[in-house]
Order: C-alpha cells, then structure tokens, then sequence
C-alpha cells in the first residue's frame, strides 16, 4: 500500500515511511523526516481537514466530530 507524502508529493511505500504525524484527524506520512519537519511547521499547508490525505483510505481515520452526515 501506498501514500502520499503532502510535502514532496512522492507516493511512498507506508513500510517505507520515515515518520508520521496526526492532523485533524488523518495520519500523514513522510519519507523523511525532513518532509516530517516541514509539514509540522505549516500542516495547514500541506493537510486538508477536509479531505482524506490521498492515496490513504483506509488507515486514515476521520475524526468522528468532524463528520457530517
Ligand atoms: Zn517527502
């Protein structure tokens, strides 16, 4: 399974993820911890509350109080 890194964009392995952060609800994760760094000093950059960070449905998990039905 793959995802994507929201700083550089590369599509990384998740067994390949140097590190991973928790964002309004999602995990993100990096391929380094250089990208790591960088998304903690702006995640509104790089997250969007709204959506899910790509190529990760199924282990991101949506914070429930967020949710409208
Ligand atoms: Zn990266």
């Amino acid at each position: 399974m793959t995802v994507e890194d929201p700083v550089c964009r590369n599509m990384i392995a998740l067994e390949d993820a140097a590190a991973s952060e928790e964002y309004a609800g999602w995990t993100y994760f990096f391929c380094c911890s250089r990208c790591h760094r960088v998304f903690k000093s702006n995640p509104r950059h790089y997250g969007d509350p709204g959506l899910p960070p790509r190529g990760s449905p199924v282990i991101a998990t949506p914070d429930p109080s967020s949710q409208k039905t």
